[in-house]
């Protein structure tokens, strides 16, 4: 039996397949998690099963009044068939009123009755109750701990689906309780088509696509243009400049909506790759990061350790706690290039 898919959505057809296969022979988990890297759209693919329910062509056409509910970037947080879970605040946690109450960070009611008794409720007629909990790696002990019990045995014909780039981080006893559905990147084709449609040039393709890695996370002009002010940040410590000079684009952002620490990943994933794509050159392999080929090839012939710091970089990104001091740690990581 063939369904609908969104058009609007690029990639990852046969998972949109086998879940909607699933779906319709009655098979499909009560509770699920998507997990792959950031900004592949694994959450577009778990809105397309709840939004195909309301649908008037039950495909997900985009046109119908059913559809435009799910369009815009201003999605609601409660349909008929879905509730949207995301954190919340300054701290981006989701916390147990959100959960337990249904509240926002500001204590007003954001569902319409708390979630677990919502998941309760009997679905819209032809359709399930989906809950989506966005970036679920953000629910700390006690609203992950009130989501448990439910997702053990969710009500029939309710469905979760945890969504996050970092399972790890995740309770375990929730990651063993929820199917695993794991997404991968995009082709670099379809991401770029996806670019292409908002308007991104040509002559920024292959920039864009070696950064990017087959994610939508760069889409944004300022996102992309920090990525690559961060490389070359990193390009330029490992050819010698002074920490002073080149660091600018590597310290958090005071302003951004992400913690300072949690600021500090992308830099420090970003230096992995260019360790990564000197081991690569120094054994005469093609860099992933293409590009920046002319940069790199110097660096990959200087007698540089790339053991210490990478050590530096993977302990770094175990402690990106709320708290820590983005800089003394930023430094720590750039004096390791010296050694
Ligand atoms: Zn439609």
């Amino acid at each position: 039996m063939t369904t609908g898919f969104s058009a609007d959505i690029s990639g990852h057809l046969p998972i949109r397949q086998r879940l909607a296969d699933r779906l319709l022979a009655g098979r499909l988990q009560g509770s699920l998690v998507f997990t792959g890297p950031e900004g592949i759209g694994k959450r577009r693919v778990a809105l397309e099963l709840a939004q195909r329910e309301l649908c008037f062509r039950r495909s997900a056409c985009g046109q119908c009044e059913g559809c435009r509910m799910f369009a815009g970037d201003d999605l609601p947080f409660e349909l008929p068939n879905l509730l949207r879970i995301t954190p919340e605040g300054k701290a981006g946690v989701i916390r147990i009123d959100q959960i337990r109450e249904g509240l926002d960070s500001t204590n007003q009611p954001r569902f319409s009755r708390g979630v677990i008794e919502w998941a309760s409720l009997a679905p819209p007629m032809g359709c399930h109750r989906w809950i989506l909990v966005e970036e679920a790696h953000r629910l700390n002990e006690s609203s992950g701990n009130i989501l448990l019990k439910t997702l053990e045995e969710p009500p029939e014909g309710t469905h979760f689906i945890l969504i996050t780039h970092r399972p790890e981080a995740l309770l375990q006893t929730i990651r063993s309780r929820c199917e695993r559905i794991p997404f991968a990147p995009l082709a670099p084709r379809e991401a770029w088509a996806v670019a292409q449609r908002l308007g991104w040039q040509e002559a920024d393709q292959d920039r864009w696509s070696a950064l990017g890695e087959g994610s939508l996370r760069l889409l944004d002009e300022t996102a992309f243009q920090r990525a690559e002010a961060q490389l070359e940040a990193w390009l330029a410590l490992l050819g010698g400049a002074a920490f002073g000079e080149a660091s600018g684009p590597l310290l958090p952002e005071k302003e951004s909506a992400l913690a300072q620490g949690e600021q500090l990943r992308q830099p420090l994933e970003l230096l992995l790759r260019i360790l990564a794509d000197l081991a690569r050159l120094r054994t005469g392999e093609a860099p992933a990061l293409a590009p920046w080929r002319e940069a790199l090839g110097p660096l990959a012939a200087a007698p540089l350790d790339l053991k210490a710091p990478q050590e530096a970089i993977l302990e770094a990104l175990r402690h990106l706690a709320r708290n820590l001091s983005p800089e003394p740690l930023l430094r720590e990581v750039a004096l390791s290039l010296r050694s």
